[in-house]
């Protein structure tokens, strides 16, 4: 018999499985373009040329025990430097190798550091709607998160709620910009607001209150607008990146966390992630993706994609008569649900072959998400199919 703790695990992953079946049951039913899947978070954008091409180069470049072998935990250093020297240059920091371990995706980073800073008990701060997966990460080593509400109409994280919710065990918080399910970017006044008030509380408290920037969208946004690099506003700032969704690599879990010099106790916290990344069973990150990426700092997926996706998916929803707010990043729209129990509306979108996630699976009722990271014609073939939805719950003219 398996533990009780990972029984309710199973339990409560089951939305997102039994969705994932449903999609192959529709498709089988009625034919792969006439079921339109939003649920799930899969790039449909071909990784760039640059990776393919890099993949081709290493294998004849370096021999088999550089290309497959054990490294240093936190991944081959030159590798480390050049991602350090490629962050510098766009970002002004200041980061050498030491100040980089690579990981196995944001995922791998985030359960690494929460391995290494959370004793059981200690509080980590989310703020709603926010990635299901933060519960486990923190209850897989004893922490209890703390859920911070969100403004209901530009869904930034509530500054009075957070400042009520931080306590004398706070030990840190998650933020995620571009956001996973909202598609919003905080703006630079708010992440400054954000800051001093950490600041503060660091005071008040006596004790280090993390920041952990978990930023796998950092490459996806739109219109040209700025995502602030935490690093520079707050210091005890670390990030999770990934190449997931900037390179369309999710399957071969690669990304870095990045710990500044001027987080304090910096040594002690690279030598504890180091650690973390051995004994939670990673060792390392895949050694030919940590060249790989070496080679594709500056390769781009193509965002046009994403942006015309998000155009189309976001008019033609509005003009339906749906209300949700546009996405500025990342692939994801949140829509407001027009029936008030929005298992329901997802379960009567899938009537029309239609199928989103509910925006419980992220700690917010009442708002459904929809991947885009579709292709384009899924998106138009499924519009008459939302107007029928609409017209089913009263939506619209
Ligand atoms: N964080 C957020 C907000 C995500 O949406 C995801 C994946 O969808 C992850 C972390 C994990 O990404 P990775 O594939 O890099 O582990």
């Amino acid at each position: 018999m398996i533990a009780k703790n990972m029984q309710d695990l199973v339990n409560n992953s089951s939305t997102i499985r039994a969705m994932f079946e449903e999609g192959k049951r529709l498709k089988k039913l009625y034919g792969e373009d006439k079921v339109f899947d939003f649920s799930l978070g899969n790039p449909n954008v071909q990784a760039p040329k640059q990776v393919e091409d890099a993949i081709s180069e290493l294998i004849k470049e370096y021999p088999s025990p550089i290309l497959h072998g054990y490294m240093n935990n936190s991944g081959y250093e030159f590798v480390r430097e050049k991602i350090a020297d490629h962050i510098n240059q766009k970002q002004g920091t200041d980061l050498a190798a030491e100040n980089i371990v690579m990981t196995v995706g944001a995922a791998g980073g985030l359960n690494v550091i929460c391995k290494t800073l959370l004793d059981p008990g200690d509080e980590v701060v989310v703020f709603r709607p926010y990635f299901g997966e933060y519960r486990a990460y923190v209850s897989n080593v004893g922490g209890k998160l703390i859920e911070v509400s969100s403004n209901s109409d530009t869904f930034y994280p509530d500054l009075e709620d957070l400042e009520k919710k931080i306590s004398s065990k706070t030990k840190m918080l998650i933020i995620n910009t571009p956001n996973n399910p909202t598609g919003v970017v905080y703006p630079e006044d708010f992440i400054i607001d954000l800051c001093s008030l950490l600041e503060a509380k660091q005071k008040e408290y006596q004790r280090q209150i993390y920041l952990i920037s978990d930023e796998p969208y950092r490459e996806l946004v739109y219109d040209g607008l700025f995502v602030p690099y935490l690093t520079k506003y707050y210091k005890n700032t670390i990030v999770a990146y990934s190449y997931s969704k900037s390179l369309s690599l999710p399957g071969e879990r690669i990304g870095y966390l990045v710990i500044p010099k001027e987080v304090e106790d910096a040594g002690e916290v690279c030598a504890g992630i180091n650690v973390a990344t051995r004994i939670l069973g990673f060792v390392n990150a895949p050694s030919l993706m940590q060249l790989v990426v070496a080679k594709c700092l500056n390769a781009k997926v193509n965002i046009e994609f994403y942006e015309k996706n998000r155009n189309k998916l976001y008019e033609g929803l509005r003009d339906i008569g749906f209300e949700c707010i546009k996405p500025q990043g990342a692939f994801y729209l949140f829509m407001k649900s027009p029936m008030e129990n929005e298992v329901d509306f997802c379960e009567l979108a899938k009537k029309h072959n239609i199928l989103m996630v509910a925006g419980s699976s992220f700690s917010s009722p009442g708002y459904v998400r929809l991947a885009y990271c579709t292709s384009y014609e899924t998106i138009c073939n499924a519009l008459p199919a939302f107007k029928a939805l609409a017209k089913e719950c009263g939506v619209g003219k």
